[in-house]
């Protein structure tokens, strides 16, 4: 009796071995649904075989092979295995999690579809068929096929109209050849896009990448802000399309999907296209992940998980704002969708194009030696359009009242005067407001999380940002008595009233996560800016994010300057990043833009670089820092990191992997040392470093080590190997 070896959502990497009697090698990507220990539950058959390890008395039977819908392709199976091997988690685990959570319940999945979405066609082999050789008692049959021999193209809805039951017929039909299937859009009214000449950059960068489109390539579209990079996006996927095959375009946020499948659904009206997102329920994601495979939709937009999508005939992948954290899984399998974008690209030889206005260092030294291919965008795509005007202004010298100095002031009443838009940026990263006593120095810390509480004003309460505790503001500071305790540092809110002080009559809107939870609230606020309802914005990173926002003349900065001397080697690159991003949303159609950065230090060669606009400068000088100190991209890294509820626990452990090691010459192991986070929900959290200058060397060893690791007797510590870290 066939064998089917299954992988399963289990912290083991193995699979696990079942009789099924109907099984055959066709059923290899299809879901089985298995006894385990007491459980039933549901894997993916990754090979089909006659023999197993297993002694035939304890070899169970699975309960059934689920059919209906088509098996995950090699491809995809592919891209599962290289992501277990490379990130050293359990296979079954990686597959499970990157499938929508409907196919992993323990019964097949419904299939009902929207009507209206298919039309069928009569061939000409169907043409031929005569009524007679239908049996007079299948009614049903006869009247639908006399009705196509009338008609030749039938939609679902008139088929439905016909028979609630005849369109189950429909599949033998496409088999017999009878019919054929199309997919159709329901025609939802879309404004259609005028198609603006390209800038010659942009023609230089669209020619280069479809002449080389037949073969894998990693493409780096280096392009400044507002340099119309989506409009060479467009005309890539225009060129693919026209070939028939099928785009995947991963975003890193999922408030950023809105205004980009606005853009495609503009200048693709008659494409299908799907979004794949954390906003949608699991049957709006089952329904779009299946469209995908089934090679309907032509368009795949989608966050990360997007990655994961199986698409038979794809023919470009495009990863916008390349350099994105938020590309990067922060929990579970530490997963980066750019780079297994990167490797998908090269397993369907197809080009990759990473965009970014502020690539990360990685890509860029790669485009630098040639690993990547570079084209760049130097000049904004709009008309007369030029790069904001960038200066500091040197708080040491305006000092700032309620976190707002008298230039910034000025600047925002002038704006208002002319009528334009004006952005208040804050850098929340380590300077949200907390509560602060003045006498004593003490602030509110989250019992659970080695943070301190941030102080949300409009309801009096203390947050804890990373586990969400709350709590009321005390009346009193609790380590000295002392009634005075007050807020300090800004957060948006407070920033907020202390500009409606300042403009009573200005409209001013902020942005934060609270405000943007609700469904739709993206769509409101960017209506909201777009109509001008809106004179000043308020927010953090969120609105830094690829926005476009063409009223807006003036970005104000606010505490930039935590960063500059931050111990984690990324700040400054992504400090440098973040604004140059803010920057780039002034003066992006007719308004010239401006931009004032609040700064203790101007002098600074980050804000130097900035204010020339110089990318290439600053990113050079930090290259060369990351050579003379051994950092990425020169090294490879790996993290083992462990969490416990004391951090004896977490150290042993460590302590204990760091023993079991014995890492090759190549291979350079450090000290355990507490997470920059060392305590959150409750749990103390350490990791050990691995580096290497040969990612060869450095998996090679994480591959004996890991296993070496796992067979360790049970500790309660929860661990797990993080490559190409991004987080300390
Ligand atoms: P980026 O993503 O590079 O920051 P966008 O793609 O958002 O830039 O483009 C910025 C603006 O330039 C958009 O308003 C877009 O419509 C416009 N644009 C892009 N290409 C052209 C072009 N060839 N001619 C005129 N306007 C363009
Ligand atoms: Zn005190
Ligand atoms: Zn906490």
């Amino acid at each position: 009796m066939p064998i089917i070896r299954v992988a399963l959502c289990v912290p083991v990497d193995t699979l696990f071995d079942y009789q099924a009697e109907d099984a055959s090698q066709h059923d290899i990507g299809l879901r089985a649904c298995v006894p385990f220990g007491k459980k039933q539950v549901t894997g993916i058959i990754l090979a089909v075989s006659d023999e197993t390890q297993i002694p035939i008395e304890k070899l169970k039977s699975a309960h059934g092979i689920f059919r209906e819908i088509k098996p995950l392709p090699a491809a995809l199976l592919d891209l599962f295995h290289f992501c277990s091997q490379y990130y050293h988690h359990p296979l079954g685990m990686v597959i499970l999690n990157g499938l929508p959570v409907k196919l992993r319940n323990k019964k097949p999945v419904s299939l009902k579809r929207k009507p209206h979405q298919y039309q069928y066609s009569l061939t000409s082999s169907g043409k031929n068929v005569a009524l007679t050789q239908i049996p007079a008692r299948n009614r049903i049959a006869r009247r639908l096929l006399s009705e196509f021999q009338q008609t030749e193209t039938l939609t679902s809805l008139q088929i439905k109209h016909i028979s609630p039951r005849a369109e189950k017929l429909l599949q033998d039909w496409i088999q017999l050849g009878w019919i054929t299937a199309e997919f159709c859009l329901t025609a939802t009214a879309v404004r259609v896009a005028e198609i603006p000449v390209l800038t010659a950059e942009q023609e230089i960068a669209v020619n280069a990448i479809t002449a080389d489109a037949k073969r894998f390539n990693t493409w780096l579209l280096h392009g400044v802000t507002g340099s119309g990079k989506t409009e060479v996006y467009l005309r890539i996927i225009e060129s693919v399309l026209a070939q028939g095959r099928q785009v995947l375009v991963l975003i890193p946020e999922i408030s950023l999907t809105p205004q980009l499948e606005g853009v495609f659904r503009a200048r693709f009206s008659t494409v299908p296209l799907v979004s794949l997102h954390s906003g949608l329920n699991d049957t709006e994601r089952l329904a779009g992940w299946l469209q995908a495979q089934r090679g309907e939709a032509k368009i795949i937009l989608g966050t990360r998980l997007a990655v994961f999508t199986p698409i038979s005939d794809l023919g470009v992948i495009i990863v916008d704002e390349e350099q994105d954290s938020s590309f990067k899984q922060q929990d579970g399998l530490r997963y980066s969708a750019r780079d297994l974008a990167i490797f998908r690209a090269r397993q369907s030889a197809i080009p990759v194009i990473l965009g970014s206005a502020t690539p990360s260092l990685e890509s860029y030294h790669n485009a630098l030696t040639g690993r990547y291919r570079h084209v760049r965008l130097l000049s904004r795509a709009v008309q007369n359009a030029t790069l904001p005007l960038i200066q500091c202004i040197d708080t040491r010298i305006n000092k700032t009242r309620e976190g707002l100095s008298g230039p910034l002031i000025q600047a925002l009443d002038q704006c208002l005067q002319k009528e334009h838009q004006s952005l208040i940026f804050i850098n929340r990263r380590g300077y949200a407001p907390v509560l602060l006593c003045k006498s004593c120095g003490w602030t509110a810390p989250c019992q659970r999380c080695s943070s301190r509480l941030v102080v949300h004003l409009r309801d009096k309460k203390l947050c804890c940002h990373h586990c969400g505790h709350q709590e009321l503001f005390p009346r009193a500071c609790p380590q000295c008595g002392n009634q005075d305790i007050a807020p300090f540092g800004q957060g948006t809110q407070r920033v907020e009233e202390t500009l409606t002080a300042h403009f009573p009559a200005a409209r001013i809107l902020r942005i934060d996560r609270d405000s943007t939870r609700r469904k739709h609230a993206w769509q409101e606020i960017l209506h909201a800016v777009h109509t001008h309802q809106v004179d000043i914005l308020i927010g953090t990173q969120l609105l830094a994010k690829g926005h476009d926002f063409p009223n807006l003349s003036l970005v104000g900065i606010l505490n930039a300057d935590g960063a500059l001397y931050s111990t984690d080697f990324r700040a400054s690159e992504r400090l440098f990043a973040q604004l140059m991003q803010v920057a780039g949303r002034a003066g992006r159609a007719n308004v010239a833009g401006h931009v004032l950065i609040q700064t203790e230090f101007p002098d600074h060669p980050l804000y130097q670089s900035l204010q020339r606009h110089d990318y290439d400068a600053l990113a050079k000088t930090l290259l060369a820092e990351r050579k003379m100190a051994g950092f990425p991209p020169y090294v490879y890294q790996a993290l083992l990191r462990a969490e416990a509820h004391h951090i004896k626990t977490v150290l042993d452990f460590l302590a204990q992997a760091a023993q079991l090691a014995r890492p090759p010459q190549a291979v350079e192991l450090f000290d355990p040392v507490p997470a920059h986070m060392s305590r959150l929900k409750g749990l103390e959290r350490a990791h050990l470093l691995v580096q290497s200058s040969s990612r060869k060397h450095l998996h090679a060893f994480l591959t004996g080590w890991y296993a070496k690791i796992t067979a360790l007797p049970s500790q309660k510590v929860r661990w797990v190997l993080d490559v190409d870290p991004l987080e300390f």
